[in-house]
Order: structure tokens, then C-alpha cells, then sequence
């Protein structure tokens, strides 16, 4: 499936996570619908509603909650010293925030993804080191998989612990292996008597690592065998954290988040009993990428309540702020970046709550909508941040205790900027979230092509495979042209009935035809329930998929195998995805505010970010057209080359 001209290395590394990938498509995703262009509004309009079974209980531990941090955690004390106060480890426990999905038959909360995002982002507006301990720990560590894929026997056994306060984490990231985790070296070898595995490696920046009861360790278990071929495994084990030979090397220390217990890890004969294997031997890395489908949605819950905070202390600033005459947000580019801040705050809104209720529904495939979230929202809370601190100029860039001390407003946004940038690296950097979704956005072109590449599929069955795809591209593909599929039937009709009736009275007939389709297509349009004002924006997300689709299609044509590796054009496609699905999101949300929680402004919001987004989408169309790539990329190669070394005169190296 891939191009046969790149490094041996790479393709190892390639075939390596398309191994690991969920082969099918169980339940209709919106957004692998959006880059095949259509747009089936129904999956996420009307906006789905938090589960009124929840809703009271999670209202109820959201007021617990905020009472507990207010009384008990300073979040600049937090920064200050690096340390979380043991105090609030215990109360966190008491109050059961180690076990919020930990089913009530577990003695957990009993908490849906909805409920537990609501918490996560109450938490992350307050204090980013208490929301990275609560999250590595249940989005990422023991408890999600342990839920997903953990047998009865060990359900039972672990998970009543996290009631009485076990932390965990996950252990995969190691010096060499980053992004690619195919080149991790921890090993797991079985014991003789085949009953336990022995550990030995080393882990890098496992949060809650230095602390934690409990943790998921990913390692490299005997290779299997297939077709002659050594398939490199990796397994996921459940890990005692005071287990025998596990040393904690160091403690890390990062640009923010300075509360976490996050360090060095080495494995030295680390005995674990083959019971504690998750999933199966040689599926851990299919097990980390479904944890992550619902567990990197906490990011998204993370990043907009950051959002929130940013646009709480920017509508308090810039109009208290008075610097030439008048209120800092009464001049024209403070005011663009309150709307920014306001509008984009309101589309990581959207997207958050959809994609929260979309994993708690089950009849909905969320891999694609949760990376798109992941990427989109902590790509704008990063911007939100630095506009904020731009709004609070040289106050936003001191340390909130040296504004204490000077008696000033000392809200801490030099901190939020430093700890909320980690969120484009972990869980899936951001150029790894466009390469995960471009592969999950490709995969019923890639489907179709693939008996046609394959080695292994005979010449009869390629030529059937051949006629299958020639037909279904004869409709799929004209379709990508018209608004709507009656414009194409009804051309069809046109150019069938011109040798029956001649071309006066075949025209006539066509004009009135045309007519009907116009008329049943803008009523089927007014019955989609969108309001008025966010109409156009909904149609505008209509055709832009069918050109994003023909883009796509495009693309493979012209690249074939080699568009694996044109990043460049890939990025592209995904950013223009991920803003068509913000766009659908934002009016989906905007709609359901309006009409239930009677938030009529909410359209305005709504429809600002529309126009952002569909300005940024139509410069990505314009960039791919114009094609531009070939000569940054050549300038990239010769930076490597060392060929601009020249311009790195005159510095302390
Ligand atoms: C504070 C913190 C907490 C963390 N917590 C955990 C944890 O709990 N558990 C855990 O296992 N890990 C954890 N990590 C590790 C984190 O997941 C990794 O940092 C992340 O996966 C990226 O790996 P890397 O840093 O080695 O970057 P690299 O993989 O070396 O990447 C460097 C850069 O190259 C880009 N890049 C790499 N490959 C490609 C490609 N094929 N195409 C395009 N661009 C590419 C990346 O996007 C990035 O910009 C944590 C890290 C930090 C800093």
C-alpha cells in the first residue's frame, strides 16, 4: 500500500501503525463523511443533550469540586514550589475523583465521558498541574483501558482500588521512541515456565509516573512469525508501582505544568504475571490507539475551559484598561481579538460537548471527530492564550506573584501560557494528529484501491476489484460536482431526452425541470432546521466537502502511493476537514442555544467563526492551488545541508 521509494526504515514504521489501526467502520462517522463529500447533518443536528441521568449527579460533584480547590489548592503555590499538597491527593480521593468513569458495580462514580469532561474542564480552568495528575490517570492510564479491555477477574481486581484513591499512568514514550513508537526497546520476556514476563527498559516522561499505585507499561514482547516475516509485537501490561526493580531515575522538570510527577522510569527484572497482560500479547499499541479515541477528548475539555478563562479576564482588562483616550478593547485590534477569543472560545465549545456525547454513543465511530477536537482545540487555546496575554501586555508576560506584590489584578497568565502548551505534543502532536486523521479520512479510497496494490490478490480478482471501483467512481465522482445529486439526474435527463424530443423543446422541458430541483433542494435545505442566519454557512460546508472530496480524489490520482509522504498537501486536506467540521459544530451548537437555552447571541458568535473558518479554508484551497511546496521544501533540505549555516552568524552558540 505504501510507496515502494521510501526508506526501508520508514516503511517498517509505516506498516508498523497501519497494523495496529481499527480496520473498520462500524458506525457512521460525520467527519469521514465530510472529506467524501457529504454532509449527513443529522448525525450531529439536532446537538446532542447531556444525559439528564447525569446531569444532576455531575452538577452535584462540579459544586463539591469547586468548594474543595477553592479551600484547599493554590494553583500559583502549585507553580511555585512544583508540589501538590499531599492534603489535596487526599481529597481528591475522599471526594472519588480517581475513580470518576470507575463504574458504581467498581465502587466508582459511575460518571460518563460527559460528565467526566465537565469535571476535567471545571479542574483545568484552576489549575493545570491537578487537571494533567486527574487525566493521565483516567483518560490515559490504568482505568480506560482496564474498563475497555480488561477481563472480568481483572476488573475486579483493580478497579475498586481507584475508589480508595490509586493513581496510575501509562507508560509508552521512551528516549528513542516518541511518535514512533515502533522504535521502543523495553522488553518483556516470558519466563521459562511461561506463566510471568520479565521487564527491562527504560520509560520516559510517564506523568504520575513517580507516584502512581498502578500503570499501564507498553514493552516488546518474543516477535511473531508471518510469512517468514518477523512481525515486531508490543504488549500492554497492568504494572504494580512499588513492584520489585523498578527505580524511578529522576524526577523532569518542563516549561509549565510544574506540579506533575512526571520523570524517568527503569525497568530492571521487573517480574509481571501473565494475567496482567491487557488486551492480548502483541495488541498494545491497538489498545493505546482506542484508549486515546475517547481519552484524548479530555484535551479538547482542557483546552476550551482555558478558552473560557482567557475570555473572562480579556472582557475584564480591556475594558478596565484605558490607554490612549480609551478602553484597550474599544481600539480596533484589541476588539478583533476579543471577537477572536469569543468566537473560537464558542467553536471549542461546540466541539468539546459534540464529541463528549458522540463517545457516550455508542452508535457514533468518534476516531476521526475526537482527533479532529484534539487538533483543532489545542491549536486555537494556544492562540487564545497568547492574544490574551497580548491583551494584558506587559502585566500578561509577569508572574502573577509579582503582580500580587505590586497590589495589581494578578491573574496568572503567564502560567496558563507555559502550561497549556504542551497540549499540541501530548497525545498525539499535532503533525501526528494530521497524519492519523489524513490516513482515517483516506480509508474508503484506500479500501477500494487496495486488492488493485496488493501482491497477494490475484490477476482475476484485481481486474473484478478494477470493474467494482471503475463503477462506483462513475457516480461517486460526478457527484462531487453538483450541489446536490437531483442537479446531476437531472442533467442526465437532459442529455437523454435530446435525441427523443430535439433540442427547443428539449431545453423547454429542462429549464422547467431545473425549476423543481432548485425548489426541492432550498426546501430540503429549510427543513434541515438551522436558523436562518447560519443557513449559508451549512451550504457553504455542503459544497466545500464535495470540492474537498474531489480534491482528495485528486490528489491520489495524481500522487498515488507517493501522497502517503506529500505531508504538505495532506495537512491541507485535514485543515480543511477539521475547519468544515468546526464550522457544522459551531451552528449545530449555536442552533440548540438558541432555541432551548433561548442564547439568541450565540448565532452571532456562531456566525463569526464561519466566517474565520471559511476564510482559512479558502486560503488552504488557494494554497494547494498555487503549489508552493516544492520550493519551501527544497529550502527546507538545504537548511539541513547546512547551506544557510552563513545566516547563523553573529550569535552565542
Ligand atoms: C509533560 C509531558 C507529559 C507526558 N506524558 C506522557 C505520559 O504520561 N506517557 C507517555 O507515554 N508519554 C508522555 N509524554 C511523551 C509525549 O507523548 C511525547 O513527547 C510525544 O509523543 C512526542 O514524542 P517526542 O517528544 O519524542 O517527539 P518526536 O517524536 O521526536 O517528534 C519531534 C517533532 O517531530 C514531529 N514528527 C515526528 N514524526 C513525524 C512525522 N512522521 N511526520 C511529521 N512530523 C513528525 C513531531 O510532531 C514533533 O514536532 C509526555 C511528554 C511531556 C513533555
Amino acid at each position: 500500500m505504501f510507496d515502494k521509494n521510501i526508506s526501508q526504515e520508514k516503511l517498517k514504521s509505516l506498516e508498523f501503525a497501519e497494523a495496529a489501526r481499527e480496520q473498520e467502520w462500524k458506525a457512521p462517522s460525520f467527519a469521514l463523511k465530510l472529506f467524501h463529500g457529504a454532509l449527513d447533518l443529522k448525525l450531529i443536528h439536532p446537538f446532542p443533550k447531556e444525559d439528564p441521568s447525569q446531569k444532576e449527579a455531575c452538577d452535584e460533584f462540579l459544586v463539591k469540586m469547586e468548594k474543595f480547590l477553592r479551600e484547599n489548592l493554590n494553583p500559583d503555590e502549585v507553580d511555585r514550589t512544583g508540589e501538590i499538597p499531599a492534603k489535596v491527593y487526599k481529597g481528591l480521593a475522599e471526594l472519588g475523583a480517581f475513580a470518576l468513569k470507575i463504574p458504581i458495580e467498581y465502587d466508582g462514580m459511575g460518571f460518563n465521558q460527559y460528565s467526566y469532561n465537565r469535571i476535567m474542564h471545571l479542574v483545568s480552568s484552576y489549575c493545570g498541574s491537578t487537571a494533567v495528575l486527574l487525566s493521565a490517570h483516567q483518560s490515559i492510564g490504568v482505568p480506560q483501558p482496564l474498563k475497555l479491555f480488561g477481563t472480568p477477574e481483572q476488573k475486579r481486581k483493580y478497579l475498586p482500588r481507584f475508589a480508595q484513591g490509586a493513581i496510575s499512568g501509562f507508560a509508552l514514550t521512551e528516549s528513542e521512541a516518541g511518535s514512533d513508537p515502533r522504535n521502543m526497546s523495553t522488553t518483556a520476556i516470558p519466563t521459562p515456565d511461561g506463566k510471568s514476563f520479565v521487564l527491562n527498559g527504560e520509560k520516559l516522561w510517564c506523568t504520575n509516573g513517580l507516584i502512581a499505585d498502578l500503570m499501564v507499561v507498553m514493552a516488546v514482547t518474543p516477535p511473531k512469525i508471518v510469512r517468514g516475516k518477523e512481525i515486531k509485537q508490543i504488549t500492554a501490561f497492568i504494572v504494580e508501582g512499588n513492584s520489585p526493580g523498578i527505580e524511578k531515575v529522576c524526577r523532569c522538570s518542563f516549561m509549565g505544568l510544574k506540579g506533575i510527577q512526571n520523570g524517568l522510569l527503569r525497568f530492571k527484572n521487573v517480574v509481571v504475571p501473565r494475567e496482567n497482560i491487557l488486551l492480548g500479547e502483541g495488541e498494545g499499541l491497538k489498545l493505546a490507539l482506542v484508549t486515546l479515541n475517547t481519552g484524548r477528548l479530555t484535551l479538547p475539555a482542557a483546552s476550551t475551559a482555558v478558552g473560557k478563562w482567557c475570555l473572562n479576564i480579556s472582557r475584564q482588562w480591556a475594558a478596565k484598561r484605558r490607554q490612549w483616550g480609551s478602553a484597550i478593547g474599544e481600539h480596533e485590534a484589541v476588539a478583533l481579538k476579543l471577537n477572536y477569543i469569543a468566537s473560537h472560545t464558542f467553536a471549542m465549545d461546540a466541539m468539546t460537548w459534540l464529541t463528549s456525547a458522540m463517545a457516550d454513543d455508542k452508535h457514533r465511530d468518534i476516531r476521526l471527530e475526537a482527533a479532529l477536537a484534539k487538533l483543532f482545540c489545542t491549536e486555537v487555546s494556544s492562540k487564545i492564550v497568547d492574544e490574551t496575554l497580548q491583551i494584558r501586555g506587559g502585566q500578561g508576560y509577569e508572574t502573577s506573584s509579582s503582580l500580587a506584590q505590586r497590589g495589581m489584578d494578578y491573574w496568572p497568565v503567564e502560567r496558563a501560557f507555559r502550561d497549556i502548551r504542551i497540549n499540541r505534543i501530548i497525545e498525539g502532536t499535532s503533525e501526528i494528529m494530521h497524519l492519523f486523521i489524513a490516513r482515517e479520512a483516506l480509508d474508503p479510497h484506500l479500501t477500494r484501491m487496495k486488492p488493485l496494490l496488493s501482491s497477494r490478490v490475484g490477476p482475476l480478482s484485481k481486474i473484478a476489484a478494477a470493474f467494482k471501483m471503475a463503477a462506483f467512481y462513475a457516480v461517486w465522482y460526478p457527484k462531487q460536482w453538483f450541489p446536490s445529486i437531483l442537479y446531476l439526474l437531472n442533467l442526465a435527463l437532459y442529455l437523454f431526452s435530446l435525441p427523443l424530443f430535439g433540442f427547443i423543446l428539449a431545453f423547454k422541458v429542462f429549464l422547467m425541470t431545473t425549476f423543481l430541483v432548485l425548489l426541492v433542494d432550498l426546501t430540503s435545505r429549510v427543513r434541515d432546521s438551522m436558523p436562518l442566519r447560519l443557513r449559508d454557512h451549512m451550504d457553504y460546508v455542503r459544497l466545500a466537502s464535495r470540492r474537498l472530496a474531489r480534491n482528495v480524489f485528486h490528489s491520489m490520482m495524481k500522487y498515488q502511493q507517493k501522497l502517503e509522504s506529500k505531508q504538505s498537501i495532506l495537512n491541507r486536506i485535514v485543515d480543511i476537514g477539521t475547519e468544515l467540521f468546526a464550522i457544522s459544530t459551531a451552528c449545530s451548537y449555536a442552533a440548540m442555544l438558541a432555541k432551548d437555552k433561548k442564547q439568541a447571541n450565540a448565532l452571532e458568535l456562531a456566525d463569526s467563526f464561519c466566517w474565520d473558518a471559511r476564510k482559512r479554508i479558502e486560503n488552504s484551497f488557494s494554497e494547494g492551488a498555487e503549489n508552493t511546496d516544492r520550493q519551501k521544501l527544497k529550502i527546507a533540505k538545504m537548511v539541513l545541508a547546512k547551506e544557510f549555516e552563513w545566516m547563523e552568524n553573529q550569535i552565542i552558540k
